[in-house]
């Protein structure tokens, strides 16, 4: 069955931590028991709201990395290293600490079996969150949509989910790496960042109606998806997701900072 991503009013619902995957240094998956969580659909993100002793709350969005059938719900985080909340989910929560969550949230960029295909993905470093649930998804409900995922990653170390990666590579998914920073001297792969020339070599062609995700840095983003246009995909098959920089609004309650504790 697809997740049920149940219509109703967005609450704030506990969730335990149960385990913590190190997926590359500067990235973990956490594993979360949420006991009244209602479903999702594959591509959807949840609020996390953090509370420190002093009240001073922080809330960011973070894509649901599980498939809607999956038993735990996962969120995996990349640590940016001046950054408010990810340094603390990467680098201080522990197996048994408590978080609240909002969600599922998203009705956009979301993919379910009757969406169909070709599905071209396109991860930029962490981007690969949601589309790895989409493709978890795609083998959960057996479709038989082709998918081809570009995956630009600063190196080989930081991809994430590798070894799952490769495992889909095994069962149908065309997995097409791109390295932007450092590359072994044996890569014969791509070891650039994403352009017109490498979309026109590994995209569906815009004749076969494919559905486009593309997910990550914002200029990543709007980069891969004007090279989509440009070779015609259609703009409104084209789904995407920035995980740029997170605007103030979605810091609460900023003057209660003043005391400094720790968020917890
Ligand atoms: C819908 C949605 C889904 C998201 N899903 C994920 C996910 O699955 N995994 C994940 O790790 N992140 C995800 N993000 C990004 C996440 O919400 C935070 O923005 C990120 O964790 C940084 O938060 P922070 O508090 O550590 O940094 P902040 O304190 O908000 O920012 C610190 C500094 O880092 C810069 N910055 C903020 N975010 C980024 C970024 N993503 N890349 C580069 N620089 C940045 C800011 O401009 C600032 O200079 C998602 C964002 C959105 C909008």
């Amino acid at each position: 069955m697809e997740g049920a991503a149940l219509p109703g009013r967005l609450i704030w619902r506990s969730a335990r931590v149960v385990e913590i995957i190190e997926e590359t240094p500067r990235v973990r998956t956490l594993l979360l028991d949420c006991p009244d969580w209602p479903g999702h659909l594959a591509g959807q993100h949840v609020d996390v709201r953090l509370t420190a002793d002093d009240g001073y709350q922080a809330e960011r969005s973070y894509s649901i990395a599980s498939a809607p059938a999956d038993e735990v719900l996962a969120l995996t985080v990349e640590r940016i290293d001046d950054g408010e909340v990810s340094p603390y989910l990467v680098g201080e929560l522990r197996v048994g600490d408590e978080m609240e969550l909002r969600g599922p949230i998203g009705g956009y960029f979301v993919w379910s079996k009757m969406r169909g295909g070709p599905l071209l993905l396109l991860a930029g470093g962490s981007g690969i969150v949601p589309l790895r649930c989409i493709m978890r998804q795609r083998a959960a409900v057996m479709s038989d949509a082709p998918i081809r995922l570009l995956y630009s990653v600063r190196s080989q170390h930081e991809i994430i989910y590798r070894k799952e990666l490769d495992q889909f590579a095994r069962n149908g998914v065309e997995v097409i790496y791109t390295l932007t920073r450092e590359w072994p001297p044996e890569w014969t792969g791509y070891h650039r960042r994403v352009d017109g020339d490498m979309l026109r070599e590994i995209a569906w062609p815009a004749s076969e109606r494919p559905l486009a995700y593309v997910c990550g840095p914002t200029a990543f983003v709007e980069r891969g998806a004007s090279e989509l246009v440009s070779l015609e995909y259609e703009p409104d098959r084209i789904k995407t997701e920035r995980f740029g920089p997170t605007n103030d609004s979605t810091i609460v309650d900023r003057s209660a900072r003043q005391n400094k504790s720790p968020i917890t």
